[in-house]
């Protein structure tokens, strides 16, 4: 049996007839930037957090980025100010710290949930520090009431990196509602996926919203005016329409999520694997499924041979990065093993639970 890791062709199947006559509807419009689309999906994406504002962007890496350079244009962070992120995250989080002149401050996670805990950070405070940047990393939310305590101890600022967690629930709140404000990637492989690149800044905040709304459109609020120097960075309306249509599928594909998740941690027996943790107030969205085993490229080797495909989350940590050589001297123990041992099993909406079953058979017969 073959088993993909993410049929993309096969989730977006399930929608194809509504997405070409909308796609009809958008082209007949004669509107290709802005307008209804937008608007609406913004509206519905907004709702679906549980929070006031939703603005789309180009795509998550632009979200995170001008939610940093909003704060700055505010006054609220300056060149040289510490963001504390972890030390596991994809590059992304890092690259919008670096790119608004802020400093990095990378710190280890729970190698249990891969999450960062309330230790890490105060153990990282200065006086420097002046915002956190957490990673709701691989769907599960971090530790935000604890976070958000340690904020306003400390009068820091807090931008959810929810490029992995749409949806995503921690004592019944939504990812994108803890925070100062969320990004939020809509990648094509994302649970909540376009069909190209997109993102979004979800926001309670109202001045945050008004700024980068302006921002992402040339640093405009109206028609030839600019109030900042701005960036080009908007999300068009044939991917929000897209959008729309997806995001109605949202909250039974988690479920489906959900229900593969738990027959990986109820079946997988294998004493050389370790399944993920989903804390108990947690209501976790499996955008990935990690596991860890110290011999993870041998059970990668093991599973290819038999047509299942895994992927490594990553292979390389952004502090060993070429791209960070000025971070490449530091040691980070627990997120390096963990790049070690980790490995995502297929996970996804359109996976069946035959293949899921055969998943979990070929990983329980795996010996060393
Ligand atoms: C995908 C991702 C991003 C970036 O999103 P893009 O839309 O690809 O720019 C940022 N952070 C994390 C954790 C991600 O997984």
């Amino acid at each position: 049996m073959n088993v993909d890791f993410l049929n993309l062709q096969k989730i977006n199947a399930r929608d194809a007839d509504e997405m070409l006559s909308v796609c009809k509807e958008v082209i007949d419009s004669g509107c290709y930037i802005g307008g209804e689309q937008v608007d609406e999906f913004e509206r519905k994406f907004a709702d679906f957090c549980g929070a006031k504002y939703c603005i789309t962007t180009a795509n998550g890496l632009d979200a995170l980025n001008l939610v940093l350079r909003a704060w700055k244009l505010q006054g609220r962070l300056r060149n040289g100010d510490e963001v504390i992120v972890p030390a596991n995250t994809y590059i992304a989080s890092v690259l919008a710290v670096t790119e608004n002149n802020l400093v990095p401050k990378l710190i280890e996670p729970d190698g249990n949930t891969f999450n960062i805990t309330a230790e890490g950070i105060k153990s990282a405070i200065t006086d420097n520090t002046k915002a956190i940047l957490p990673v709701h990393l691989y769907g599960q939310i971090a530790p935000m009431p604890e976070i958000m305590r340690i904020a306003d101890e400390h009068g820091l600022l807090v931008l959810e990196d929810s490029a992995q967690a749409h949806g995503a629930q921690l004592m019944g709140k939504r990812a994108g509602n803890w925070g100062h404000a969320a990004g939020f990637s809509f990648y094509p492989g994302k649970n909540l996926g376009a069909l190209g690149d997109a993102g979004a800044v979800v926001t309670n905040n109202k001045e945050l919203a008004t700024a980068i709304k302006a921002l992402c459109n040339y640093g405009s609020h109206k028609k030839y005016e600019n109030l900042y120097q701005g960036v080009n960075s908007r999300l068009d309306p044939m991917q929000a329409a897209m959008l729309s249509i997806k995001l109605r599928r949202l909250d039974s594909d988690t479920e489906y999520r959900r229900r593969i998740a738990d027959m990986y941690i109820k079946y997988i027996n294998n004493p050389l694997v370790i399944t993920p943790l989903e804390t108990e107030t947690s209501a976790h969205v499996w955008h990935l499924f990690v596991i860890k085993t110290i011999y993870r490229d041998q059970l990668q080797a093991w599973l290819a041979s038999n047509g299942i495909k895994t992927l490594i989350h990553y292979p390389v940590p952004p502090h060993k990065q070429q791209a960070y050589a000025e971070l490449n001297h530091l040691h980070y123990p627990v997120t390096e093993r963990l790049h070690k041992e980790v490995l995502s099993l297929p996970i996804s909406p359109v996976l069946t639970d035959e293949e899921v079953m055969y998943v979990i058979q070929k990983i329980n017969e795996f010996k060393v």
